[in-house]
């Protein structure tokens, strides 16, 4: 079996081809701002842009024609609206058009399953970082439930909003990792932990608010120490509660060193093991669509036309789960 997949969430548009074996192709285009944040219309206007493009690529790298394909996947949310809808038009008009199977698929789940197909992990509790999400997810009686998340934004966004106030272009998670790894100095912030949950709006407003009386350096490397213990004190609770002996951190933010240390000592104190995707994984990409497309379709699932409109707020406890 052979399944493209779509991903337009937010900045990134990618076109995967998995097969049962591997992957295929995987090709992305990431919308880089010129100032501030993601734009939503911008960045649709960018994946418009370059769909033909990445497509074309994709069936060239696959070495497969877009009709002999037996899937059509997209990610149908969550996300922005204007950048979900690419990827739905896309998809809707292959399908129609090649008379093949659509499946909308969501978005953090298609993060799970490639991380588990990349990696040697069976039935992970995963801490999910990305720009625009922050959840621990653990699969527990036929479902995917949120044991822990965020109450406000996301953990690379409150990367991206330090590093923008000091200067720094987006994606800004990098530009703090390099800046907190000039020096061990921290300064006092706030510990936002609220039982499972977390947040990190208040904890990037006050780093914010310290800029000039604290050196650069310090600064991001206090927040990454503050905000990367609070999501792994939520981890190892999750793991603990589940009984769970292996993690799995997955998303943009999963590409940091010291957020990946911190989680593998976590894990040796508790004799559990941590995995990590392959970079091309952790962050948004079209191959993860087609998989999580392809294990869905094999379990009988599919969307139809009437039902592929976006779900900008779909969170993946919603998710019917047939394909585990
Ligand atoms: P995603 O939304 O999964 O594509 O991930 C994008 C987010 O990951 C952005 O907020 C980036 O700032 C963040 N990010 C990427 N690389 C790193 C890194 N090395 N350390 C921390 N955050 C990162
Ligand atoms: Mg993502």
């Amino acid at each position: 079996m052979n399944v493209l997949g779509i991903e337009s969430t937010a900045h990134t548009l990618g076109v995967g081809i998995v097969s049962e074996e591997e992957v295929l192709a995987n090709q992305k285009s990431m919308f880089e701002p010129e100032e501030g944040g993601i734009h939503p219309r911008k960045a649709a206007e960018h994946h418009y842009q370059h769909a033909l493009e990445l497509l074309n690529n994709a069936e060239q790298e696959a070495k497969i024609d877009i009709e002999d394909l037996d899937g059509i996947a997209f990610a149908q949310g969550p996300g922005i609206p204007q950048c979900l809808d690419v990827g739905a038009v896309i998809a809707r008009s292959l399908s129609k058009k090649h008379d093949i199977p659509l499946i909308g698929v969501n978005h953090c789940l298609a993060h799970i399953s490639i991380g588990t197909r990349t990696t040697e992990a069976e039935n992970p509790t995963t801490l999910y970082v990305s720009g625009g999400n922050s959840q621990i997810i653990d699969f527990r009686k036929g479902f995917y439930r949120i044991v822990g998340e965020t109450q406000d934004i996301a953990l690379g966004n409150a990367l991206d909003k330090l590093a923008r106030k000091l200067g720094y272009p987006h994606p800004g998670g990098p530009e703090i990792e390099r800046l907190a790894e000039e020096t061990d100095e921290i300064v006092e912030l706030s510990y936002p932990v609220k039982g499972m949950d977390f947040s990190f709006s208040g904890l990037a407003t006050e780093a914010q608010r310290k800029i000039g009386d604290v050196d650069d350096n310090v600064l991001a490397n206090s927040f990454q120490e503050h905000a990367y213990a609070v999501t792994v004190e939520a981890l190892e609770r999750a793991m603990s509660q589940e009984s769970s002996t292996e993690a799995l951190l997955t998303g943009g933010v999963a590409m940091n060193s010291r957020l990946r240390e911190m989680v593998e000592d976590m894990c040796e104190q508790r004799d559990a093991k941590a995995y990590f995707p392959p970079p091309e994984y952790c962050m948004d990409n079209g191959a993860m669509i087609a998989h999580q497309g392809m294990l869905e379709l094999k379990a009988g699932k599919e969307t139809s036309i009437e039902d592929s409109s976006k779900k900008p707020n779909w969170r993946p406890d919603e998710v019917e789960v047939e394909w585990i």
